[in-house]
């Protein structure tokens, strides 16, 4: 039984004043909503109707059906229609077509379906040749409106239809659809309709309303086509919003020399820079130029072709951003010299204009600081910190395209979307290459480390998605002929075939063969001036996980506040230090142990000379080496053989260490600070080094502020006798030194069990730091090193939302964090608690540790610039909602 639908769920613009506005884009779509609010601010837009997102959710709620009456409701408002617009849909003589689209609250650029020229029929194209006194006009847009109907209503692939349309170009001898005539295109259309009957065994709709009744099922359905879902789950956008249905009557660019079509955005979506940018096509409709099938023309082209509707256009662009205070990307047509906007919406952007446009808006006070913090998102800064290629390298370009998306990119050339993600799934980094993409390349284009088209413009689809992945693009790259069946490009006499390696530069859309040294990036001023403005907000330190003073340099650049996290294991893994460490676990005894150790002592102190040195007084924290020792040892037999004859011992003594040191849960075994509680001489060595850096620098004048890490404590007794041994060589060294140092003592919290004993563990440890890696590992009973056999597929049945060693699970491991801080804040108040998992620089798992209090976050590097945005988020999100409650409580 149909259920009566009571709310209004159809709403009227492009006349008067709309019966919407830009507030309801939850129910209207953004584009529903965006129209009426143009409508409202006396913009040109065609006239239409949206039919709101609840109808998309009553359509899946009830079996795909609509409810009691909504046939006769769409009637009545394409009556409305008809009247604004003088026409009758589908009659003989004065037809009125529309285009029937797609618009979810979120945009979701060509995900979902879309059907122009609506309404033509056998009958009602014979009015629209009278009308428009323009035969070719007319049979045009019924070939394109049989077309898109043929396939995104009755589902006939696209490229049957293309066939039929080439094989017709060929015969004539003609390359483009504009050169066929009126019995062409007639003859085409015969086929087209053949092509339908064959292939569904039913006949082309001849209603006008029946073909509505069929678009308006088919945008609803194709809310949940594959590339749809992909999208979403790719943008983290909910599967219940819905998608809008836009009537809107159609006006047309395709009517001669005096119309056109094309996009344009009120800032450069690619740099940021506040220019008035697109792109159009004369005499075409708006799918030719997304699609990317004709090369458009620039902007300025219009400006000189046809000055006064530029001038316009132009006026309207500024007005509209001034109005959203956000860049607009905008859609528009030019009938026989009269301007419309089909759409305007926030326009997509790469990080870097993100960066530049949000910094400019607050110069030019449209924006606050605050508002231009949370216009970026601190994940889309990891595109600002891609690699570009090293200007050394002056090979030549194989060829050049149009810079669609920045950053540089190598990998083996792949054809398909398909082998793009098979590839990457087995580890390889791929280029995506081919003629023009299209939606259902999504998946494979996000598998990839880079794009390159052959067609298409800087609005192309390749190009926006690519630009909204942070993909590195180059589209429109005319120099290169694409054969995807025999999976090889040709390019001035060379063939690349599938495997071989390309480098592609985003930036400059220029090609080369083979790969080229990449670069890490610089901050650019507008950059800088947003992460201060995100470090006067934020309330957490960030610090950087670094082992080497390089590392450290970067930090610093990148804006670390101290180093969370010196693994002093990786030192030992250097070629000089290695063999003296082998010695050292090869000891027979305590005595032979200390003489390697001895041999180390210089070589670590030096190390924290130089860290501490560039650190300029900032905290570092030195861990305590941490790994199974077995790590050190050589593993194969040629290995064996060289160590034993560098340290002049027999070779089965070597082996029978490997084997004696042999573990089956090596993770769990012997290592952390077990190693120092039976080699208590690893952790008087590596403080002695410590210790003999900092007041070799507190002599020099320097500020130096040691903070000793001990790692994998899961029992109060583990870190009292350690923090005996490091207090008790610090004293032994400050007075040998004559030097009084500021010290910390503390512990890594990354067994479970420290968390929960926390409050016993504060007792002695000075500072916490936890080390969420590890504590995933033992809170899930996940091996870090062989989760890959089978978390994809948790992941695609939905058994985890996420992979826990990227994203923090705040559920268990959070709240074992909760634990630790409640219980270790209840015995030291003034704890010092962060966190230096890989976890500290994911904005998810950064703004759970602001929610519950920890004083910093420490990450590699190059994520700091993430994490000091992350952290104002937070900040900023915590204070909104802060003021929300206190509002509702006064209500
Ligand atoms: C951790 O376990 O989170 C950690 C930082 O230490 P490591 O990754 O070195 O085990
Ligand atoms: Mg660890």
């Amino acid at each position: 039984m149909k259920k009566t639908f009571k709310k209004k769920y159809i709403y009227f613009f492009g006349e008067g004043k709309a019966e919407g506005s830009a507030k309801m884009k939850n129910l209207l779509g953004g584009k529903g909503a965006n129209l009426a609010e143009m409508t409202n601010l006396g913009i040109p837009v065609p006239p239409g109707f949206t039919i709101t997102t609840e109808i998309c959710s009553y359509y899946y709620q009830h079996n795909k059906s609509y409810p009691e009456g909504f046939y006769e409701n769409v009637k009545k408002y394409l009556n409305r229609l008809e009247k604004v617009m003088g026409k009758k849909f589908g009659d003989e003589n004065n037809p009125l077509l529309v285009s029937v689209r797609s618009g979810a609250p979120i945009s979701m650029p060509g995900m979902m379906d879309t059907i122009l020229n609506l309404g033509l029929t056998d009958e009602s194209v014979k009015g629209l040749a009278k009308l428009t006194k323009n035969e070719r006009f007319a049979y045009d847009s019924y070939r394109r409106f049989i077309q898109m109907f043929g396939n995104v209503v009755l589902k006939v692939k696209h490229e049957k239809f293309e066939e039929i349309l080439s094989e017709k170009k060929k015969e004539k001898n003609v390359k483009f659809d504009i050169e066929l005539d009126v019995e062409d295109l007639k003859d085409i259309i015969c086929k087209y309709k053949e092509l339908i009957k064959k292939e569904t065994g039913t006949e082309l709709p001849q209603s006008a309303f029946e073909q509505l009744k069929m678009a308006i099922n088919a945008v609803f359905e194709s809310w949940n086509n594959e590339r749809a879902i992909i999208y979403r789950k790719l943008n983290n956008i909910p599967d219940d919003l819905g998608t809008a249905v836009n009537v809107q009557a159609m006006v047309f660019g395709n009517m001669g020399e005096n119309s056109g079509t094309g996009v344009c955005f009120t800032r450069d979506p690619s740099t940021g820079k506040k220019v008035f940018y697109g792109e159009f096509l004369q005499n075409a409709q708006g799918e030719d130029v997304v699609a990317g099938i004709r090369t458009p023309l620039k902007l300025e082209e219009l400006k000189k072709i046809m000055p006064k509707v530029y001038n316009q256009l132009y006026r309207i662009a500024q007005k509209l951003e001034k109005h959203y205070r956000d860049m607009q990307d905008m859609e528009f047509t030019i009938q026989e010299g009269k301007l419309y906007l089909l759409q305007t919406r926030t326009g997509k952007r790469t990080a870097r204009a993100a960066v530049k446009i949000a910094v400019d808006m607050v110069k030019e006070k449209l924006i606050t600081k605050e508002e231009a913090i949370l216009r970026v998102s601190p994940q889309s800064l990891d595109q600002l910190l891609h690699p570009t290629i090293d200007p050394s390298f002056k090979e030549a370009p194989i060829a050049k395209g149009l810079a669609a998306s920045p950053g540089a990119a190598s990998g083996k050339v792949v054809f398909t979307a398909e082998e793009a993600i098979k590839q990457a799934e087995s580890g390889e980094r791929v280029i995506l290459v081919r003629k023009e993409t299209s939606p259902e390349d999504v998946g494979g284009m996000h598998a990839s480390q880079g794009i390159l088209t052959s067609t298409g413009g800087l609005t192309s689809h390749a190009a926006v998605v690519g630009r909204g992945m942070g993909k590195p693009c180059v589209v429109g790259c005319q120099d290169i002929l694409v054969y995807e069946d025999k999976k090889e490009f040709h390019v001035n006499g060379k063939i690349i075939k599938e495997g071989d390696i390309i480098t592609i530069n985003g930036s400059t859309g220029e090609v080369f063969l083979g790969k080229a040294p990449l670069i890490e990036p610089e901050l650019t001023p507008e950059f800088k001036t947003l992460l201060r403005w995100a470090d006067s907000v934020r309330k957490l330190k960030v610090r950087a996980n670094a082992d080497t003073p390089h590392d450290a340099e970067t930090a610093l650049k990148f804006g670390a506040e101290g180093i969370g996290l010196c693994r002093t294991e990786h030192m030992f893994f250097a070629k000089d230090r290695l063999p003296i460490m082998q010695e050292m676990i090869l000891a027979d005894n305590s005595e032979e142990r200390k003489k390697a150790l001895d041999k180390l002592l210089p070589l670590q102190q030096k190390d924290f000379y130089e860290i501490f040195k560039v650190m300029k007084g900032y905290p570092v924290t030195i861990r305590l080496l941490d790994p199974p020792l077995h790590e050190f040892l050589p593993k194969t037999e040629a290995e064996i053989k060289e160590l034993a004859q560098k340290l002049n011992i027999p070779e089965k003594k070597i082996k029978d260490k490997v084997t004696a040191l042999h573990e089956f849960n090596p993770m769990l075994g012997f290592r952390g600070c077990r190693l120092g509680i039976v080699y208590p001489e690893i952790t008087q060595m590596q403080t002695r080094a410590i210790f003999k850096a900092a007041c070799q620098l507190k002599k020099e004048g320097k500020k130096v502020l040691p903070e000793i890490m001990v790692p994998l404590v899961g029992n109060v007794e583990e870190i009292k006798r350690q923090k005996e041994i490091i207090d008790k060589v610090a004293k032994e060294v400050m007075e040998e030194e004559g030097v009084k140092l500021k010290y910390s003592v503390g512990t890594m919290i990354e067994v479970p069990r420290a968390a929960l004993t926390a409050d016993k563990i504060a007792e002695i440890a000075e500072f916490f730091s936890f080390g969420t890696n590890d504590l995933t590992q033992m809170t899930f009973g996940f091996s870090r090193d062989d989760v890959g056999r089978f978390l994809p597929q948790y992941l695609k049945e939905g058994i985890l939302k996420s992979d826990p060693f990227q994203k923090l699970d705040t559920e268990g491991v959070g709240l074992l964090m909760e634990i630790g801080v409640q219980k270790g804040r209840k015995v030291r108040k003034d704890l010092k608690i962060g966190i230096c998992g890989e976890h500290g620089g994911e904005p998810d798992s950064v703004e759970f540790c602001h929610r519950i209090g920890l004083d910093y976050v420490s990450c590699s590097p190059f994520r700091i610039p993430i994490a000091r945005m992350a952290l104002a988020h937070a900040q900023l999100k915590e204070l909104k909602e802060k003021k929300s409650k206190k509002r509702r409580k006064k209500k």
